[in-house]
């Protein structure tokens, strides 16, 4: 079964690594049976909605946020609507802002969001949140992550989960990210996929499900990537991030 991975202006949104995420699930997809496809979006106009299975809205610099604003918001509502009917996304930093009402760059410029959630975000100079982070989560377990942002968010709705190392959602709550139906929105960069194989299951599972296909990842080894993980744990409890020591 063919699987049409989605990942939106890949030139600009593609901030520390972003892309390995779409490396990492398309290795998971051929893994399950699946046939990766990449479709990667310049032109909001190449997008055939029927066969959407997937969407990455990656990070990207205040500038780059501003050059594509207007493209995105040519296609907020159908946006919108495949969130409400349970498309999975991953709107990463930048990609996450976008999803809100607008973002206030940090030189004053207010760029317009796609207003699907109802949350803003504004750039401040004071200090940028920046460092590894590990992120408590009620449905995910422990998410392992780095974070480079000045925007804060703020938000009432349902979030990814909790920072208990690092930096969340703003400088004064360790609430991180926005969890809405199969939409994970978060601060969380780079390759923050192959750091978290349970996030990158739970894109290809709701997939399936949503095509009504059986799904078994009971013959996937994760021993090397959960090595992995106990390793960048511990680096980072060890380290355990000073917010006070970036600026
Ligand atoms: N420009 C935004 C900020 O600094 C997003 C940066 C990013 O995607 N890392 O808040």
């Amino acid at each position: 079964m063919d699987y049409h991975i989605y990942h939106m202006f890949p030139k600009l949104l593609n901030l520390y690594g972003d892309h390995g995420n779409i490396i990492t699930l398309e290795y998971y997809a051929s893994q399950l049976g699946l046939n990766p496809i990449l479709h990667e979006i310049d032109d909001v106009n190449n997008i055939d909605w029927d066969n959407v299975d997937f969407m990455l809205i990656g990070g990207g610099s205040d500038r780059e946020q501003a050059l594509v604003t207007e493209q995105l918001g040519l296609i907020k509502d159908k946006i919108k609507e495949e969130m409400e009917k349970g498309l999975p996304i991953l709107a990463v930093c930048g990609g996450y802002q976008f999803l809100g009402n607008y973002y206030q760059a940090t030189n004053g410029e207010k760029l317009a969001g796609l207003g699907i959630l109802d949350f803003y975000t504004v750039g401040q100079t004071q200090k940028r949140m920046i460092g590894n982070a590990l992120v408590q989560t009620q449905d995910f377990g422990e998410l392992i992550g780095f974070v480079n942002h000045a925007g804060e968010t703020f938000h009432d709705l349902s979030p990814l989960g909790e920072a208990t190392s690092g930096y969340g959602n703003n400088l004064t709550s360790s609430i991180e990210g926005i969890y809405y139906k199969n939409m994970i929105g978060t601060y969380l960069h780079g390759p923050l996929l192959p750091k978290n194989p349970q996030l990158t299951l739970f894109f290809i599972k709701t997939f399936m499900k949503r095509k009504g296909l059986p799904y078994d990842d009971s013959l996937i080894d994760l021993s090397f990537e959960n090595k992995a993980r106990e390793m960048m744990k511990q680096r980072i409890l060890d380290n355990s991030v000073n917010k006070d020591d970036f600026y």
